[in-house]
């Protein structure tokens, strides 16, 4: 018998992965939590039903929320993640060598278990206890809340906005984010489809905005396995902006897959569907 796991968007897409075995299926306060082995992306946790992260493409999204705020920033040394509990965006930050401290507030301790357990090479940073490294298991809404003038750089690296995750897409929520941040801070996010959910990001923007950020940058690239592939991140600063910003000429001597300065700096430049439909 053949075992597929479907992962659809709406009632009238879907994307399929044929699974080998069934290696975890477990509920938490949270969300549903499943980790599949599979033909084609290796091991694969999902939420709810949702593609989180696998083996196979991983690298992509991870240092392309990572890497790129890094590099534009001056000097990070304090750096906190909401969310990404499997520990990919901790493992990347933790290449750069300037890093002093890294929290990672993530609301759902089975997703942090589940992934040391089945992930190693994504959590190993949360497995080998990096002694730069500091796990919260709560809620970043709260957490944002308590934190004032701490942070270089603040990473969202987030579940869509549904259940835990809705009140971080806020104005709100991005308010407490700005004040969390030291004043050179910069705010980034995972912010969704372009090609499915231009009307999410067009709030997202509308909402940094509001919540005072003065320069607001969308860029992107593709996750095989996110809906259409075709995915984005948001940059939010008042000091930098990375269209004008980005370094022409910076070190960069962190081994990555998929990042180079190059690429980062082109991902700003979007395609016009997406470009037209943002631009003030
Ligand atoms: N890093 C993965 C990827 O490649 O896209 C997926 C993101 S990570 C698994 C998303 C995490 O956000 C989930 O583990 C979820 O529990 C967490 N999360 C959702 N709402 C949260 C909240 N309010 N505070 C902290 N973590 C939250």
């Amino acid at each position: 018998m053949e075992l597929w796991f479907t992962e659809k968007y709406g009632d009238k897409v879907g994307f399929s992965l044929k699974v080998k075995e069934t290696l975890f299926a477990g509920e938490s306060p949270y969300q549903t939590v499943h980790v599949l082995d599979t033909h084609m992306f290796g091991k694969v946790l999902t939420l709810d039903g949702l593609f989180m992260t696998t083996d196979r493409d991983e690298f992509i999204y991870h240092e392309m929320i990572t890497h790129p705020v890094m590099y534009l920033h001056d000097n990070p040394q304090d750096i906190l993640v909401i969310g990404g509990g499997d520990g990919g965006t901790v493992r990347e930050i933790l290449k750069h060598s300037c890093v002093n401290k890294v929290v990672l507030c993530e609301i759902d301790d089975m997703v942090i278990e589940v992934s040391k357990k089945f992930l190693p090479e994504i959590a190993v940073e949360l497995i080998n206890k990096n002694p730069k490294l500091e796990v919260f298991v709560g809620d970043g809404i709260k957490y944002v809340e308590d934190s004032k003038g701490i942070f270089d750089i603040l990473i969202v690296d987030s579940t869509d906005p549904i259940g835990p995750a809705v009140g971080l897409f806020s104005v709100e929520f991005y308010q407490n984010c700005k004040r969390a941040l030291k004043n050179d801070g910069i705010f980034v996010a995972q912010s969704e489809s372009p090609f499915y959910d231009i009307n999410i990001i067009k709030s997202i923007k509308l909402n940094l905005h509001d919540a005072g950020f003065k320069f607001v940058r969308f860029y992107y690239s593709y996750i095989p396995t996110y809906p259409s592939a075709c995915w984005s991140w948001v940059m939010a600063s008042d000091k930098y902006d990375p269209i004008n910003d980005f370094p022409e000429v910076k070190e960069f001597n962190i081994r990555t897959k998929y990042f180079y300065p190059e690429l980062g700096r082109a991902s700003f430049v979007l395609p016009l569907f997406f470009k037209k439909e943002i631009e003030d």
